[in-house]
């Protein structure tokens, strides 16, 4: 095999983004400062080797705050944001919180909010059961937002004609898709208000463009992440819908499926904004051992967000 000649497409830009960043910043510093342990509520990034290196330093990840042992602690919530009673059960329990949630979804948060105060009701286009989902929705009364997830959904849904209607969508989701819903919504509803600015991230959008840039080039894409991080997932169906034939979500290198890439002369390489740069280098490192490797970066734009964390922990 080693006399193979693979060439490698490194999408840019991949990885983490500005938001996970200061989730896990923010994680680390509280253990510093607070001592071990701390808790954090959910995954506070979806990716198993971001989590296990925190659990390795003291942090105890619970789903719920009622699983939290000693109320003395701390807890962390999730860059993914959290419905409104979670804050609210922190005060009642007397548990110290720092919210992690990314400042790009407590937007989206604070817009849903708005939107309900001048009276409408609000269409979130999103995935069930995703926690940005759940955090999102709960910002809201019941009854006051409603979950949309595909153009299958605008059809049936159904609003009084004199109640007014917003949209405002998830971070993490496919540019592509999310733009045929919101045709379908605009087309049931014209007068829906639009979010200011677009609710899918800078990070979510720039890290599609990039492997829909190189993906018609490439025989094989694959994309570093875990299954339960969203962006990580839509990079996988980008990479398919824009022209390469197979893609695959890989979580480490241990998984390389060695024998699918001997048909291959030209693979594509990206990670969801949840994944650390080790994994791609891991992964690179692994095909080297096997095949003769070639590598090109192909950056599309420079990013240079970076969100700070709460002064309470400098
Ligand atoms: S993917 Fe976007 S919204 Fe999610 S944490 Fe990163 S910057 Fe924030």
């Amino acid at each position: 095999m080693k006399n193979k000649e693979i060439k490698i497409l490194l999408s840019a830009p991949r990885g983490f983004c500005a938001g996970v960043e200061r989730a896990i910043e923010i994680v680390k510093k509280s253990v510093k400062k607070y001592g071990a342990p701390v808790y954090v509520r959910h995954e506070i990034v979806h990716n198993k080797h971001v989590v296990d290196s925190l659990k390795a330093i003291g942090v105890i990840f619970v789903e719920e705050l009622n699983e939290i042992q000693d109320k003395s602690r701390p807890v962390i919530f999730s860059a993914h944001g959290v419905p409104k009673n979670v804050p609210e059960q922190a005060n009642n329990y007397k548990i110290e919180y720092i919210d992690a949630t990314c400042p790009l979804v407590s937007k989206v948060h604070r817009e849903a909010e708005n939107l309900n105060k001048a009276g409408y009701h609000i269409v979130l286009i999103g995935h069930h059961n995703h926690p940005e989902v759940i955090g999102t929705m709960g910002q809201l009364p019941n009854g006051a937002i409603d979950l949309i997830q595909d153009e299958h959904d605008v059809e049936t849904y159904e609003l009084d004609q004199d109640q007014k209607i917003a949209y405002v969508t998830q971070t993490t989701l496919s540019v592509n898709d999310t733009k045929s819903i919101i045709k379908a919504l605009k087309k049931k509803f014209p007068e829906i208000k639009e979010p200011f600015k677009e609710d899918i991230c800078y990070a979510t959008t720039n890290r599609q463009s990039a492997v829909k840039n190189i993906a018609k080039q490439c025989d094989m894409f694959f994309i570093l992440g875990s299954r339960n991080s969203s962006n990580s997932v839509r990079l996988v169906e980008v990479a398919e819908q824009s022209g390469c034939p197979h893609a695959e979500l890989i979580h480490s290198e241990s998984k390389i499926p060695f024998e699918k890439l001997q048909n291959c002369k030209t693979i594509g390489i990206s990670s969801g904004a949840s994944a650390p740069e080790i994994l791609v280098e891991n992964f690179v490192n692994k095909l080297k051992s096997k095949f003769k490797i070639k590598i090109e970066e192909v950056e599309i734009i420079k990013e240079n967000i970076v969100f700070k964390v709460p002064a309470r922990l400098n």
